[in-house]
């Protein structure tokens, strides 16, 4: 059930999945001619970051009359509902089932406030409220016209004309999520799953990326509250940031594996701590600052347990004791 014509029903449609809306005066009517059938949806960044970047989407450029996009998206979380007729957002390129650079008259465009660039830490500008807001926006319009989230295009995986936008999302990973909300409406999360995209880690806020804090603005509020959870499961503060007692808790988790201790929480470490017991399929944790490996004495009076992992602590040891006679034989002329 595909949707021929202008999308009249944007504002109605947002608003029915909790959004705040504006409606601009005439938007029902500005564009730039009638949509045909509507396939997709084109994420953008405004490269503005400002409280004025709708402006310049409404009335254009010098060099490009407005409206430049359907939607604006405001760091709060806000979607300014700009035009329902065609847009000139998309410019030139190419993506499976749309036409070849002619996308405008197929694609509603999101342009979300946004100065797409990265701070001194490489992370962008991008608000909770804002992330949360895209992906729920873009997963009410799929809904409404029937396409599957694969029509979910970020400008710079469409583009042959080199754009960047939507700058530091993971179009694989935003379309992930537009498809749980398109499944699942905004229900309850299972919290025993590490709520972080693959190759994040909960870590110190001086990055790098995949290092996720709790404290910086741009993270996702609900990576915040899985935190919270792992936290609550080791009996610690519930802050929902990778504090002291939390690298601390962590480097509990891996010691009690034999890993190496270096408090940051990844797959493994997150599964370790909620469970009590080693990962079926331990993940290596990235390793920004290796640590030493503390080195177990042996104790040969006391006897082993016959737990392997107490076993393979210490084997090495005792391999070097054993090993010490020989070296000193091959290298002290004894009785020649
Ligand atoms: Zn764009």
């Amino acid at each position: 059930m595909a949707w021929v014509g202008n999308p009249v029903w944007l504002a109605d449609v947002l608003r029915a999945e909790g959004l705040t809306v504006i409606e601009h005066d005439g938007w029902l009517t500005r564009g730039h001619g009638e949509y045909r059938d509507i396939r997709g949806v084109m994420a953008h960044h405004t490269a503005g970051g400002t409280p004025n970047d709708w402006r310049v989407v409404m009335f254009g450029r010098p060099d490009l009359p407005g409206p430049l996009s359907n939607l604006v998206l405001e760091k709060d979380g806000t979607y300014r509902v700009v035009a329902a007729g065609v847009c000139w957002h998309a410019g030139r390129g190419s993506w499976p089932g749309w036409p070849t650079n002619n996308a405008n008259w197929h694609v509603i465009g999101i342009e979300a406030v946004s100065t797409g660039r990265p701070d001194a830490q490489g992370r962008f500008d991008w608000t909770p409220e804002q992330l949360d807001a895209y992906v729920r926006g873009c997963a009410a319009i799929a809904r409404k016209v029937g396409f599957s989230v694969n029509n979910v295009v970020g400008h710079k995986e469409y583009s042959s004309e080199g754009k960047i936008d939507p700058a530091g999302i993971d179009m694989a990973d935003f379309r992930r999520q537009v498809q749980q909300v398109i499944v699942n409406g905004p229900g309850p999360v299972d919290r025993e799953v590490f709520p972080l995209p693959t190759g994040y880690y909960f870590g110190p806020l001086e990055g790098p990326t995949e290092s996720i804090s709790g404290q910086h603005p741009s993270e996702r509020p609900q990576w915040r509250e899985g935190l919270k959870f792992w936290q609550a499961r080791q009996e610690i503060p519930q802050t929902g940031v990778w504090d002291a007692a939390t690298a601390d808790a962590a480097r509990a988790v891996q010691r009690a594996h034999g890993w190496r201790p270096d408090g940051l929480i990844g797959p493994g470490t997150w599964a370790a701590g909620l469970r009590g017991a080693p990962a079926p399929e331990p993940v290596p944790e990235p390793t920004p600052t290796p640590e030493p490996e503390p080195v177990p004495i042996p104790e040969p009076d006391q006897p082993s347990a016959p737990d392997s992992e107490s076993q393979s602590n210490l084997r090495w040891p005792l391999v070097i004791v054993r090993r010490i006679p020989g070296w000193v034989r091959e290298r002290i002329p004894f009785g020649r």
